[in-house]
């Protein structure tokens, strides 16, 4: 890719100030989604974040986290696994609960989404807080599976979200202070 493809993907993001609740500036990545260019690197850059290692599952968070792992996990050779917002999962689940400004969110899992040992890669779009990541670094070590990697197309660095992962492999292609 070219050298100016972090600048290409970073002018491509839309800044939507005020959404979904006052005070939030959030970043809509959907002009890069519909760009078949931009697509394609955003992917390989995520994905190139976990260089030379065999991994068993792709973890992708509810919701668009869901659009970047499962193509993670077919150029890995690995499976892709859900992690998602309370009550969307059909199975028996495990839970983690985290806080938010106000109150608090749960995430699931499948009990058998993954295995013990099994090597895994975290994926979603952007890292905030990082409440939503630790927390789903917390259920997949509580399934006994090893996060290898923790990869963000964005991160939001003056929140300091990486304090709040439980691992020591963290990722962004592109950082907002
Ligand atoms: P956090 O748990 O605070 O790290 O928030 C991360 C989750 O919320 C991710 O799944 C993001 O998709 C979403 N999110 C948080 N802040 C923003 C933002 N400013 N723009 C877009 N998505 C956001």
């Amino acid at each position: 890719f070219d050298d100016d493809m972090p600048e290409k993907l970073q002018a491509a993001i839309r800044d939507v100030p005020d959404f979904p609740q006052p005070g939030i500036l959030f970043k809509d990545i959907t002009p890069i989604l519909a760009d078949p260019e931009l697509l394609q690197a955003s992917i390989s850059e995520i994905s190139a974040t976990l260089p030379h290692q065999n991994i068993d599952k792709v973890v992708g968070i509810d919701a668009r986290g869901f659009i970047f792992a499962p193509t993670i996990a077919l150029q890995k050779g690995a499976g892709f696994v859900p992690v998602r917002k309370k009550g969307k999962l059909p199975w028996k689940t495990k839970s983690q609960s985290y806080s938010l400004e106000y109150g608090e969110n749960v995430i699931e899992i499948h009990e058998d989404a993954v295995q013990p040992g099994d090597k895994v890669m975290l994926v979603d779009d952007l890292l905030a807080t990082g409440g939503t990541a630790g927390a789903a670094v917390k259920l997949l070590k509580a399934l006994g599976a090893d996060v290898v990697c923790v990869s963000f197309l964005i991160e939001l660095s003056a929140l300091n979200g990486r304090d709040a992962i439980e691992c020591d492999n963290i990722h962004s292609i592109l950082q907002y202070s």
